[in-house]
């Protein structure tokens, strides 16, 4: 049908494209989802943070995901084989939630996904969008699907297809990332850490003993289920032999604790890889246009921040979209990308200071618990990134430093 119209399409059924369906339909517009794949599907990125929470919250979704049963979080453990550090996240700086999720991505996203669907937008599967045309009144979507191809048009048109990167790579936005490629190993087991001293309501990150550049993580779920993976940069992992499940083993097997954790761990899922995911573009949003979640940028796993950024930016999305449907001019750059950036950039920030490694020696050195230092920093790590009262959103590279001075 050629002549389907929409207040707003949305390319991707993943977090971001959920919650901006949800949101959007509560405003009364008109929102179809076009989406790729058939959900349940699987999808990295199964570690949620507190922050996460008031988006959910905002978009009526809480109750729903507390019911659900997934596994309670209320912080994230490191350990270097040498070193433990537990940062618990009601020890932050910012006000707000304190505990999340750890989630199979399956079941979460269909979650939202549906509550989008009965909250009234047309969420459609196996929807492959393959091309877009801007003319001045709006978006006409092309693409196809188990009937054939499709067309339809739009006022506004969201990009929230995650690795698909529909719009980045049909307008040619993508620039290179401020991160150097990385290669990601993972999968789930059937774990056996009930029988281990493991507190399965907080990530394990584990750095490598000897290479810091290596990390891992180790994500309980709530049903004798985690998920694992190593981060590590190409050059290394092309030292490790055999398949990649082979090499996953192999490199868990050179941190003695995570070894003894994962004793009797089966693999329930072959292992999957993904290489060079950290994106940048050279534009998140136009009059007609804007990019949501990881098809906008993508920085690195290692703060599970990637959830919590799709979330802000379909927040953030809601108020300059319904301004400008009701005939306001919105300035896309201040009123959407501007206010995303703060948070992106003291994520970037932290990132960068992990790989540096001084910020592996603050959180295995902290300051003391009277510091309020120790409290703004466990706030990042719990995500609340746009608290600008937190300086270290403010000033991060000036505060990490100096923090790190004293760590070290
Ligand atoms: P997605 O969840 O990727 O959803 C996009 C959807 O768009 C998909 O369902 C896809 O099928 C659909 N799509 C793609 N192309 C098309 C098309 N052409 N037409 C229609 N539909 C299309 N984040 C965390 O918060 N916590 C973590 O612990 C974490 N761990 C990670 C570990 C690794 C190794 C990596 C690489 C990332 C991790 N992330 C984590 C990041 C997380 O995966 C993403 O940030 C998150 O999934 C982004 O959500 P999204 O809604 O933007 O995209």
């Amino acid at each position: 049908n050629k002549n389907e119209r929409f207040d707003v399409v949305i390319i991707g059924a993943g977090p971001a494209g959920a919650l901006a369906a949800k949101r959007l339909v509560q405003e009364g517009l008109k929102v179809a989802i076009l989406e790729k794949s058939v959900f349940p599907r699987f999808v990295i990125g199964e570690s949620l943070l507190p922050q996460s929470m008031v988006f959910l919250e905002k978009a009526g979704l809480l109750a729903k995901v507390a019911a659900a049963g997934f596994q309670h979080k209320n912080g994230a453990n490191f350990s270097d084989d040498r070193r433990f550090s537990s940062i618990d996240f009601s020890e932050k700086f910012t006000e707000g939630p304190a505990t999340t999720y750890q989630v199979s991505r399956d079941k979460f996203d269909m979650l939202l996904a549906t509550a989008a669907k009965d909250a009234g937008a047309d969420l459609r599967f196996q929807q492959d969008v393959t091309d877009v045309r801007f003319d001045g009144a709006g978006v006409t979507v092309l693409g196809t699907g188990p009937e054939g191809d499709f067309e339809l048009s739009a006022r506004f048109l969201v990009d929230a297809s995650g690795y698909g990167r529909v719009l980045p790579r049909l307008m040619k936005l993508d620039t290179p990332s401020d991160f150097p490629v990385r290669h990601a190993l993972f999968t789930h087991v059937e774990d056996q850490l009930a029988a281990r001293d493991f507190d399965r309501n907080k990530i394990l990150i584990t750095v490598h003993p000897t290479c810091r550049d290596i990390w891992f993580w180790l994500i309980p779920f709530a049903d004798g289920i985690s998920s694992i993976g190593a981060v590590v940069p190409p050059e290394q992992l092309a030292n490790y032999p055999g398949d990649k499940s082979e090499k996953l083993w192999a490199i868990i097997r050179e941190s003695a604790d995570l070894t003894t954790l994962l004793q009797g761990a089966r693999e329930i899922r072959s292992v999957g890889e993904i290489s060079g995911y950290s994106t940048k573009v050279s534009r998140m949003a136009g009059p007609q246009f804007a990019l949501l979640g990881n098809a906008g940028e993508f920085l690195d796993p290692v703060f599970s921040s990637g959830v919590t950024i799709a979330f802000k930016s379909a927040d953030l999305l809601i108020d300059p979209l319904m301004r400008q449907l009701n005939g306001e001019a919105v300035d896309w750059e201040a009123d959407f990308v501007a206010p995303l950036k703060i948070g992106v950039d003291c994520f970037r920030i932290f990132v960068e200071a992990w790989y540096r490694g001084d910020l592996q020696e603050i959180i295995f050195n902290p300051p003391g618990d009277a510091n309020p230092i120790k409290r703004m920093i466990v706030a990042i790590l719990a995500g609340y990134a746009w608290d600008e009262k937190n300086p270290f959103v403010t000033q991060g590279r000036r505060y990490l430093d100096m923090v790190a001075l004293q760590c070290s």
